[in-house]
């Protein structure tokens, strides 16, 4: 709970409260008549973050709606911030760039080499997600996606082995002279292409523990209904099968009646096979919460590739704070490995995947070459 209470604390203050720590758990705030007004508090208030109400406080917790009072306060500021994270002294290259180079890049068709290495700034852009998945229960989460927009790497797991130095209290805003190092970003078009699919499948990754429970109350549910439903359904056979030699008006309207029997069974059963579509029916909405443009200081390795006749210099970054080198781009495909295959025309990297045969007439091609296939032209 503290560290809610250090967040309420510090929210107030912003907001013209003067804030008062009492020990354990407990604020007291003299609150400015704006704030009486959006939080519906009188002058003074007495805050508790306990878990047991007591008297004469107003008891601030995770899962009352105070959050989301909160949350009204702070609108929108802080959803686009830029930081620089300035080291206090230079931070020395990799002691042996050739090794590091090769734990960063496997080119199973392709050769590089290390042109050279220089000291400067990436801009990294780190983007917060929040997802809601709905079913017969709700589940939310947040996900970070991260890229290089200098070199054009994903940097997630950069980023969030980043996160001790992010919480440093220091905030330096970005200077000129390194934002002018670290170049322009992407255009909203280039961001989206990219985006687009890895923040798809980072929420899949994270809403899938959730449908597996999902999927296992849907399939016992439905083994229950089952059952049950066909142990009706055999008997009024059963029934009827006693019936079939019967003679008279009086087994004839039994074997009607039991006919339609069956019938109303069948029908109940696909009813309730409805209903259950409809409650464990899945909705996934994905929403935009936080972005963070972020200046790390790098050391930017330039590497020649070859294949076949061609060349093509590339850069892959070195990020000293965390002593770990970036996954090397990846053209087409997501990339979540070190392995990049590279195309004969333009010297494409891609993902194995993204120079995989057609699935009409099995011809090869890259993906970042063409948007569909060269000889029989069926879309990917
Ligand atoms: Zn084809
Ligand atoms: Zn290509």
């Amino acid at each position: 709970m503290s560290e809610l209470r250090t967040f309420v604390a510090d929210l107030l203050e912003r907001r013209g409260a003067v804030v008062e720590w009492l020990e354990p758990d407990r604020l007291e705030v003299l609150a400015p008549a704006a704030l009486q007004r959006q939080l519906g508090w009188p002058e003074f208030a007495h805050l508790n973050f306990r878990t047991q109400r007591s008297e004469g406080t107003i008891a601030i917790g995770l899962e009352s709606d105070w959050l989301e009072r909160f949350g009204a306060l702070v609108a929108d500021q802080g959803r686009w911030s830029e930081r620089e994270l300035r080291p206090s002294a230079p931070l020395a290259p990799p002691s042996d760039p050739e090794r590091v180079l090769d734990r960063a890049i496997e080119l199973p068709n392709a050769a590089w080499r290390l042109q050279g290495i220089s000291a400067t700034w990436a801009r990294c852009l780190m983007l917060a997600f929040r997802f809601t998945a709905i079913s017969d229960e709700k589940r939310e989460g947040l996900v970070a996606v991260g890229f290089n927009l200098a070199t054009g790497a994903i940097v997630n797991d950069i980023l969030a082995r980043l996160r001790p130095a992010l919480a440093q209290p220091e905030w330096h805003v970005p200077s000129p002279a390194t934002k002018r190092a670290a170049g322009a970003g992407w255009s909203e078009a280039t961001l989206a292409s990219r985006l687009h699919p890895l923040l798809d499948r980072e929420v899949r990754e994270s809403v899938e523990p959730f449908l597996r429970a999902i999927r296992h109350r849907l399939e016992r549910d439905r083994n229950r209904i089952h059952a049950y439903h066909d142990e009706l359904r055999c008997a009024s056979l059963k029934h009827l099968e006693t019936l079939a030699l019967a003679e008279g008006e009086r087994a004839q309207a039994d074997r009607r009646r039991e006919t339609f029997r069956v019938e109303a069974i069948e029908r109940e059963y696909r009813v309730k096979l409805d209903d259950l579509r409809r409650n464990y029916a899945l909705r996934v909405t994905v929403e935009w919460v936080q972005a963070l443009d972020l200046y790390v200081p790098v050391h930017r390795f330039d590497v020649l590739i070859r294949r076949r006749k061609g060349e093509r210099l590339i850069q892959l970054d070195w990020h000293p704070l965390v002593k770990a080198a970036e996954s090397p781009l990846c053209e087409a495909g997501l990339g979540r490995d070190r392995v990049r295959l590279v195309c004969d025309d333009r010297l494409h990297l891609t993902d194995p995947c993204g120079q995989a045969p057609c699935v009409s007439c099995g011809k090869s091609f890259c993906r970042a070459c063409h948007t569909a296939c060269p000889r029989c032209q069926r879309a990917r």
